[in-house]
Parts: structure tokens; C-alpha cells; sequence
């Protein structure tokens, strides 16, 4: 649907780094082609990361609401990572200051509204039900 690179402090303390890289995708696109995940759920959020049990690489994360219906696959853990540069990124009140985003990428101080970022094909593949503005 997207790639955010999302600077807010939670993702810089979880990845360790500056940003984390999070590819939207249709939980109907994602299959799991052999052994299992482990969750870990933070504490007074509805953000639940996904683990490999064996090697402890972070995967993916679900935050419901709005996006529900999607998983925040991390990009550094595709085969070709390369083809998925960030769409937007996001949180950069807290970007760190030596990160120069490109002129040509949006960027948001916070998040961002939906309509004026996404793709109109992304927004269609959610739903005539899908309401980004204000979610169920
Ligand atoms: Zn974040």
C-alpha cells in the first residue's frame, strides 16, 4: 500500500536506529511459509510486534484500528529491500538531526492524512468500507 519510515522515538528505541522501514501490506497478501511467529504486545498500545522464534528478527507488527486489515512488514527483512524506498516518512519532530530527507519524499512532522499520501489504487485495495479518517 505504502513504505513508511516512521522516526518516532518507540520505533528508533525497537529498531535500535534512526527509523524503522514499514511496508503496508494486505494481512491476505502475507502467508508464513514455514514455522511460526512469536508476539510480543507493548504495554498501553495496540502495537504487537512479530518475531522469528529462531533467529529473533522482527518482522512485522500489527497496530489495529484504522489499519486493521494490515501488517507493517519490515522492509530490511524482504529478499529485495532495495524496491521498496520509504513513501513518506513520518514522526520527523523526532527525526534524528544528522537524517536528511529527500525534497521530493513527503514528510510529516506527525502522521499524515491518508487521502493526500496514498496512492488511489492502495486506497480502493482496502475497501469500500475503509474509513482512514475515522476508523470503527
Ligand atoms: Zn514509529
Amino acid at each position: 500500500m505504502i513504505v513508511h519510515a516512521c522516526h518516532c522515538r518507540q520505533c528508533q528505541r525497537v529498531t535500535g536506529s534512526a527509523f524503522v522501514m514499514n511496508a503496508l501490506v494486505e494481512k491476505t497478501q502475507v502467508e508464513i511459509l514455514s514455522g511460526e511467529v512469536s508476539t510480543h504486545r507493548f504495554p498501553d498500545t495496540r502495537h504487537t510486534a512479530f518475531f522469528c522464534p529462531e533467529c529473533v528478527t522482527y518482522v512485522w507488527s500489527e497496530y489495529g484500528g484504522r489499519f486493521k486489515d494490515c501488517l507493517f512488514v519490515r522492509v530490511g527483512t524482504l529478499d529485495e529491500p532495495d524496491r521498496l524506498p520509504p513513501s513518506v516518512h513520518i514522526f520527523t519532530q523526532s527525526k534524528q538531526p544528522w537524517v536528511v530527507i529527500p525534497e521530493d519524499v513527503p514528510s510529516f512532522d506527525r502522521f499524515y492524512p491518508i487521502y493526500d499520501v496514498w496512492d488511489k489504487s492502495s486506497i480502493a485495495r482496502m475497501g469500500a468500507d475503509w474509513n482512514p479518517v475515522n476508523p470503527k
